[in-house]
C-alpha cells in the first residue's frame, strides 16, 4: 500500500508540475506579446515627436525667421516698394519650404502671397490682420480662407524701435494636417489634438476643425465638449490642472497623456486606447486558464480513477487465493494489522479440515480441491461483513471477528462446524457423496500483543487440543 501512495504522489507531482509549467510559459508568451504591444505604442511616440516637430515647429520657425529678416524689416519701411520684388521673396520661401508665405503691410496696406495674390489691407478676408493686431503677443496661429482652410503662422513684423510695421508668416493647408494626422492615426491608432491656452482645439486627427471656427464662435469646439476630456476629468477630479508628465485613464479605458507645445502655448493630447486591450488579454487568459485547469483536474481525476481502479484489481489479484478466491495470507496479515489498530476486542479463529489427507488419497486432488471451495464459500457466507476470512494455508482457515468475545466466537464457530458437517460433498468423478467434518481453535484478545504471530500460535494451541480430542470440535484458547 505504501508502494500504492508514492505512486499516486508520484502521478500529482507530475501533473502539478505540468500544470505549472503550461500556466508559467503561457504567462510569459502573454507577457511578451503585451510588451511588444507596449513597445509598439512606444515607438509611436517618436514620430509624434518628428510630426509635430516637421508639422507645427518648422512653420512656427520660419514665419518667426520672416518676421525677424533684418532686410525685409528695412525694406518695408520704405517710401515706395515693389511687390514683385516681395512676392519673389515669398515665391522662394514658398519654394524652400512647401507652405504659402505671406506679408502684410499696414505703411503700404498691402497684402501679398506666394500665390501672387494681392489685396488691400481693408478687403474682406483680411479681418484678421486687424483683430490680430490689437492682441497682445508676437506670433499668432489662426485658421483662415473658408473656400480652402489654411492654419495660419502670423508673425508681428516691428521695426528696430518696436513699431508696428505689419505681419509676415505661412500657412498649411488643414487637409494636409488632416492627412497626416490620419495617417498617424491609422498606423498607430493614436487621437491627437491640439488645443490652444484658451482650451480650444486648434488641430486634432479627428476631423472636428471646421474652417473659420477661430472667428465664429459658435464653431470652435472647446476641449470641454470632448467626450473623453469630460471622461478624464470625472475619473480623475483631484487633477485639475493635468501634468504633462502623467498619463491618465479615463473610465473607458482611454490611455491619455499630454505635451505641452510651449512654443505656441498650445498643449497637444494623445488619446489611445491600449489599456483596454491589455485588460481584454488579462481576461482571455485568466477565462482560458480556467478552463484549462478545469479540464485538467477533470482529466486527473479520471486518470486517478482509472490508476486506482487497475491498482485494486492488481492488489486483489496479488492478495487473493486462486483456488479458494478468498484473501491469502498476506492480505490476513494486513487486515489483522488494521483490525487490532482499531478494535479492543478480537477473536482469530483457526479452521483445519479433519483428515484432509484421507480425502485427497480416497478421491484425489480434484476432489479435495472442491471440498477447499465448498468449505471456502461456507465460512464466507456464514460470516458477518466485518469479519474477514482466508486461506491460511493448505487445507487451514484463518478468521478474523473484531468485536467478538471468545464465547460469541465459539458460538458463530459452532454453527458453522455443525453446517460443514452437514454438507455432502459430490464426488465428481462418480455419483456418489461423502461428508467430512472440520475442528476449530478460537484465540481471544486482549492478550497483550498486538502481533499476529501470537494470536495464530494461540489458536494453533488450541486447534491442536481439538484434534486431539478427537477432531470434530473448536476449542477456546487459555
Ligand atoms: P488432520 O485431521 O490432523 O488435520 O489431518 P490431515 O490429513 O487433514 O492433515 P495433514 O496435514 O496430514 O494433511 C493435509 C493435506 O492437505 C496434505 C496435502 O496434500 C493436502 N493439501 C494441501 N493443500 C491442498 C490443496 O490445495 N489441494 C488439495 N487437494 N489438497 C491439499
Ligand atoms: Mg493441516
Ligand atoms: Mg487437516
Amino acid at each position: 500500500m505504501k508502494l500504492g501512495n508514492t505512486f499516486d504522489r508520484y502521478i500529482a507531482v507530475i501533473f502539478f508540475v505540468t500544470i505549472f509549467t503550461v500556466i508559467l510559459t503561457s504567462y510569459f508568451t502573454l507577457k511578451d506579446i503585451i510588451n511588444s504591444h507596449d513597445k509598439e505604442i512606444q515607438s509611436a511616440v517618436t514620430p509624434l515627436f518628428s510630426l509635430v516637430t516637421s508639422e507645427i515647429l518648422r512653420p512656427l520657425n520660419v514665419s518667426n525667421f520672416m518676421a525677424k529678416n533684418q532686410l525685409i524689416i528695412d525694406y518695408a519701411q520704405q517710401k515706395e516698394i515693389e511687390n514683385d520684388y516681395l512676392i519673389s521673396y515669398l515665391e522662394k520661401i514658398s519654394k524652400a519650404y512647401n507652405m504659402v508665405a505671406f506679408i502684410a503691410l499696414e505703411k503700404h496696406d498691402i497684402m501679398l502671397d506666394s500665390n501672387k495674390k494681392v489685396a488691400t489691407l481693408d478687403s474682406n478676408n483680411l479681418e484678421w490682420f486687424h483683430r490680430l493686431k490689437k492682441l497682445p503677443g508676437e506670433q499668432f496661429t489662426d485658421i483662415g480662407n473658408a473656400e480652402n482652410p489654411h492654419l495660419f503662422f502670423d508673425n508681428k513684423i516691428r521695426s528696430n524701435t518696436g513699431e508696428f510695421i505689419g505681419f509676415t508668416g505661412v500657412a498649411l493647408d488643414l487637409k494636409h494636417f488632416a492627412n497626416k494626422f490620419q495617417e498617424y492615426n491609422d498606423r498607430f491608432g493614436f487621437e491627437l489634438y491640439f488645443v490652444d491656452n484658451n482650451n480650444i482645439i486648434t488641430l486634432s486627427s479627428n476631423k472636428i476643425i471646421k474652417s473659420q471656427s477661430h472667428h465664429r464662435i459658435e464653431l470652435i469646439t472647446r476641449l470641454n465638449d470632448l467626450p473623453w476630456y469630460q471622461s478624464l476629468i470625472k475619473s480623475n477630479p483631484s487633477d485639475s490642472q493635468l501634468n504633462s508628465d502623467v498619463i491618465y485613464t479615463t473610465k473607458e479605458g482611454l490611455l491619455i497623456s499630454q505635451m505641452p507645445i510651449q512654443e505656441l502655448n498650445w498643449r497637444m493630447f494623445i488619446v489611445s486606447p491600449p489599456a483596454t486591450e491589455q485588460s481584454e488579454y488579462w481576461t482571455i487568459f485568466i477565462s482560458r486558464f480556467m478552463l484549462f485547469f478545469i479540464i485538467v483536474i477533470v482529466f486527473y481525476m479520471v486518470l486517478l480513477t482509472i490508476i486506482n481502479y487497475l491498482k485494486s484489481r492488481l492488489i486483489k489479484h496479488a492478495q487473493t487465493d486462486h483456488l479458494t478466491q478468498l484473501p491469502n495470507r498476506s492480505h490476513i496479515h494486513w487486515r489483522f494489522d488494521e483490525i487490532v489498530k482499531n478494535n479492543n476486542n478480537l477473536c482469530l479463529v483457526l479452521a483445519d479440515i479433519d483428515n484432509f489427507k484421507n480425502i485427497n488419497d480416497t478421491y484425489g486432488h480434484l476432489v479435495g480441491d472442491d471440498v477447499l471451495r465448498i468449505i471456502a464459500e461456507q465460512l464466507s457466507q456464514t460470516l458477518r461483513k466485518i469479519d474477514v476470512v482466508g486461506r491460511w494455508g493448505g487445507e487451514e482457515f484463518v478468521m478474523l471477528l473484531p468485536e467478538t468475545s471468545a464465547d460469541q466466537a465459539h458460538i458463530i464457530v459452532e454453527r458453522i462446524r455443525k453446517n460443514i458437517a452437514a454438507i455432502s460433498f459430490p464426488i465428481s468423478t462418480t455419483s456418489g457423496s461423502f461428508t467430512t467434518t472440520i475442528s476449530f481453535g478460537i484465540c481471544e484478545s486482549p492478550i497483550k500483543s498486538q502481533n499476529i504471530e501470537d494470536y495464530i500460535q494461540g489458536a494453533d494451541k488450541a486447534l491442536y487440543q481439538a484434534k486431539s480430542n478427537g477432531r470434530n470440535q473448536s476449542v477456546i484458547f487459555n
